[in-house]
């Protein structure tokens, strides 16, 4: 998956908008209900959407997503 700025949409989902727990790909664990955190959506598979911790985000470029 190519998750590069071009390739990709982003959103930042709101604490209060956070009521399911996800798995980041980032670092293959849990982010829990309530925490703000980032959805990606790949601009030619949107079905592909993966939330991620937003500290993992900005670090994807030096450590690869786990999953
Ligand atoms: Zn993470």
């Amino acid at each position: 998956m190519d998750w590069s700025e071009d390739s990709v949409e982003t959103r930042f989902i709101q604490p209060y908008e956070a009521v399911k727990i996800y798995i980041c790909p980032g670092c293959g664990r849990d982010i829990e209900r309530g925490a703000g955190h980032i959805v990606a959506v790949p601009r030619l598979a949107p079905d592909l959407r993966r939330h991620w911790h937003k500290g993992c985000w900005n670090n994807r470029a030096n450590r690869p997503p786990v999953r």
